[in-house]
């Protein structure tokens, strides 16, 4: 084998929640995360010589150590003192910095891949050991499916595969730094709570609309203020038939539960006929 491809899955959260800030700045959360088939691909090859060659279908992407594709290629050879080279293959239909994990996934995808590749023999664990160096989405992305994620977010626990449904991801036309949304978040000011026990209970029930009506993202409370598009985009969803809608992670990309697969369709439509979103996409949950 000297070639193979792969898929990095994005992510939304169904719920977000964070519990405090701990004293070295990192927050500790408690969210349920969801693969979705929206994902970037990415070819690995076997290459002669040493080193790694990364080249990015977007311009404005870094095609070196700033990348978290690179990053990780390097990680596993440095550790297993590679005898050969890799060329990385990325082409982004992720939204970037949205909130999708669109970097963690490339992360996870290539650290799987590169051990397949190069059969380096680690099982899963040993992947996501290695990807929380990465970012505290990566082990997330290795496992992908539904699962509560705790700590930073890299102690996971799997749940039960969310309901069938019809996913709406919409990413308006801003841009919006992580940094700012947890630098400007008021732990302690934080009235509602979304109801995370509730939703792993929704899960294990296979109740959709039990688990709809409890999400919720803490998140909002610095984002939508600053950003009132994140909230008109909810309220579209929330006119056109969804269960409900939300922000995922850090933002600012809202999603939509539709259980009646023509209403996400009339959303899709109207949201792209309009103007506040830029890239719109009809998905599905994913078990793997
Ligand atoms: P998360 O949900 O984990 O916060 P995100 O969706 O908000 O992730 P990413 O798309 O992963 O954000 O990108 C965040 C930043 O990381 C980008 O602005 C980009 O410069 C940088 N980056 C590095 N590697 C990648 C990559 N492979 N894909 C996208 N962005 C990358």
């Amino acid at each position: 084998m000297n070639e193979i491809r792969l898929k990095a899955k994005a992510k939304i959260n169904l719920g977000l929640d964070v519990l405090r800030k701990r004293e070295d700045g990192y927050h500790e959360v408690r969210m349920i995360m969801q693969t979705v088939n929206l994902y970037d691909k990415i070819t690995l090859r076997a290459a002669r010589g040493s080193g790694i060659r990364l080249s990015v279908n977007l311009r404005y992407l870094p095609e070196n150590m700033d990348n978290l594709a690179y990053r990780a290629a390097k990680l596993l050879m440095d550790e297993f003192s590679a005898a050969q080279g890799v060329e990385i293959e990325l082409n982004k239909y992720i939204p970037v910095a949205a909130g999708l994990a669109g970097g963690s996934s490339d992360a996870a995808a290539v650290l799987v891949g590169m051990n397949k590749l190069f059969g380096l023999g680690l099982d899963a664990q040993g992947l996501m050991e290695r990807g929380v160096k990465l970012g505290a989405d990566v082990p997330f992305c290795v496992m992908r499916g539904t699962a509560l994620a705790e700590g930073i977010g890299e102690k996971l626990t799997p749940l039960p595969p969310m309901p069938q449904c019809h996913i709406l991801v919409a990413k308006p036309k801003i841009y919006v730094s992580t940094k700012f949304v947890y630098g400007n978040l008021k732990v302690a000011e934080i009235k509602k709570h979304p109801d995370i026990d509730g939703q792993i209970q929704a899960l294990r029930e296979g109740d959709l609309k039990s688990l709809a009506k409890r999400m919720g993202n803490v998140l909002e409370s610095v984002t939508i203020p600053e950003y009132p598009v994140i909230q008109t985009l909810k309220e579209t969803m929330l006119e056109n038939g969804a269960l409900n809608a939300m922000m995922s992670g850090s933002g600012p990309t809202v999603f939509g539960l539709f259980d009646q697969e023509q209403d996400a369709a009339r959303a899709y439509e109207l949201l792209k006929a309009g103007n506040d979103a830029k890239q719109i996409y009809l998905c599905r949950a994913q078990d793997t």
